[in-house]
């Protein structure tokens, strides 16, 4: 696909805010690689295959979008994938020393590689995984936060409504 970027990230598990970060991008690009990093699993809660799962199931709608994993270096991968175009999510300006850490290194790696930030909706700007996770591990809803995929295994995991 020409003009592809890739959306890298954890996605554990996949929230709405990545899924309107998702959908802004399938609309800007010709295609969109969302890339499950799978780095250091004990880490997560959700092993991979899960979290690839979950966003199979969330993404149908968007038909230009394909789910992969990856693990080592970003850059590698981009290069794999034959693409210099990476997107990321911001919501609060507490995202931003991250990412521009982030970006930089990158660069670095690779001078060609462009990052390019697109803003979530004023109402996800509070939202992620650790979020998601902490408020289900309490059992309190989150219907509204994360699709039905990631949603029913969390309840399955904590229990809760
Ligand atoms: P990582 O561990 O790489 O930060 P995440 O899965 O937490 O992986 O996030 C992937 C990307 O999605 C990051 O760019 C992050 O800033 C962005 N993101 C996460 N939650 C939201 C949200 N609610 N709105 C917009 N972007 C988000």
């Amino acid at each position: 696909m020409k003009n592809t970027a890739i959306y890298p990230g954890s996605f554990d598990p996949i929230t709405n805010g990545h899924i309107d970060i998702i959908e802004r991008a399938s609309r800007i690009f010709g295609g969109v690689v969302v890339a499950v990093l799978n780095n250091d699993e004990k880490k997560h809660l959700f092993p991979v295959a899960e979290r690839l799962a979950f966003l199979r199931a969330s993404l149908k709608h968007l038909p230009n979008t394909v789910i992969k994993t990856f693990d080592g270096l970003l850059v590698n991968f981009a290069e794999k994938c034959g693409t210099n175009l990476i997107i990321r999510g911001l919501r609060m300006v507490s995202d931003f020393d991250y990412e521009f850490q982030m970006t930089l290194t990158n660069r670095q790696l690779n001078p060609d590689l462009e990052t390019v930030f697109l803003m979530t909706d004023a109402k996800y700007s509070f939202l992620s995984s650790s979020l998601v996770r902490q408020v289900a591990s309490f059992r309190g809803k989150i219907g509204h936060l994360a699709p039905p995929a990631a949603a029913a295994a969390l309840k399955k995991k904590f229990g809760g409504k």
